[in-house]
């Protein structure tokens, strides 16, 4: 059975609950890095008819679309929604779709164009970063998106990993590491930033083979983005991940593991932006260590994310990271399969 055949089947079987085509999937504030200083981020994920690919085997996103397309008029009530949101007399605006915004079928052009130049004629925002597949990073949409904002513009890609074969057979995520440098190429002649999205964990690879996977990507993905922000993978309901992880046969990365592949990322690309968000850090979905080190190894990586400075993990210690030395070291003759859980 093929990945893609392995992940309709789950998606079939799923119920769909009813998503307000007028409000978005999620909005919150936080923080990001801007010319290497903290500065407030909002974040908003616009509720679309959702990602025309839809074949990745970690990715739940698929659930939160509308079973409708949103007219204009109801985006652009998501849009208002977001904004009022963030009360920062500077920010940067971090927009997803759950699949990508350059999209027509996702975000129609009219609608992108008036976002954007509504995000360039407010002064508080500094920087506007979407994301997207490849396939629709194009020189035409690009030009209108940075000629509409007319300020930053920077666009995001889930690369995942720079390995090809990877990507294709642990994600199923249906394009080429020549597709990502290929857009990344178009963003930078249209005067937009690019940064590159990675994965820490797919399913089927072991704790040791998804961490020198990372870094190996984050050294390939710094030619082609200044920006670099390691995922760690969690469990999203309905997905393939998900199947495994409730037969035992998935575990989340280890925050140890994200701290290995922060610092040794950085320390080989110093001139790169890196960081992660720990999203569900310290729950069995989520990236964990042992239960009692999580809170502070996930804080750690916040730090590191917003200072850059590697220095922040040293003095993290905790008994499981002998555990985690050793599950590193034994899983790979275990064929990935999960040591500990
Ligand atoms: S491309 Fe992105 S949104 Fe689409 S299925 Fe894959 S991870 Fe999900
Ligand atoms: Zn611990």
């Amino acid at each position: 059975m093929s990945l893609t055949t392995a992940v309709r089947d789950i998606r079939s079987r799923q119920k769909i609950k009813f998503n307000p085509p007028d409000r978005p999937t999620a909005v919150w504030t936080g923080k990001d890095i801007l010319d290497g200083k903290p500065i407030a981020a909002l974040t908003v994920i616009f509720r679309t008819t959702g990602c025309r690919w839809n074949n990745c085997t970690m990715c739940g996103y698929v659930y939160d679309s509308s079973r409708r397309a949103p007219s204009h008029d109801e985006l652009m009530k998501q849009f208002e929604h977001a904004l009022l949101r963030c009360r920062d007399e500077e920010f940067i605006v971090k927009i997803f779709t759950s699949g990508s915004f350059l999209d027509d079928g996702e975000i129609p052009t009219a609608t992108r164009i008036e976002m954007l130049s509504r995000l360039g004629a407010d002064a508080r925002v500094k920087k506007v970063i979407a994301e997207t597949r490849p396939e629709y990073v194009t020189q035409e949409k690009v030009s209108e998106c940075t000629a509409a904002l007319g300020k930053r513009f920077e666009v995001a890609v889930g690369l995942e990993t720079s390995n090809d074969m990877i990507r294709k057979d642990t994600i199923n995520k249906g394009f080429s590491f020549a597709d990502f440098v290929n857009a990344s190429k178009i963003a930078e002649q249209e005067n937009a930033t690019v940064k590159a999205y990675l994965l820490l964990k797919p399913p089927f690879l072991s704790e040791g083979v998804a961490i020198s996977d990372i870094i190996r990507s984050i050294t390939d993905a710094a030619q082609y983005a200044g920006t670099i922000s390691v995922n760690l993978c969690n469990v999203q309901k309905g997905t393939l991940v998900d199947e495994m992880f409730e037969r035992g046969d998935y575990r989340p990365p280890w925050l140890w593991s994200a701290v290995e592949v922060l610092k040794r990322g950085k320390e080989a690309n110093s001139g790169t932006v890196i960081m992660s968000d720990p999203v569900a850090a310290g729950s069995s979905r989520g990236p964990h260590n042992c239960g009692k080190c999580d809170k502070d190894v996930a804080e750690a990586i916040r730090i590191f994310s917003l200072t850059q400075d590697t220095m922040i993990f040293e003095g993290l210690n905790c008994d499981c990271r002998e555990i985690w030395e050793k599950v590193v070291e034994l899983e790979r003759f275990a064929f990935g399969a999960v040591m500990v859980k």
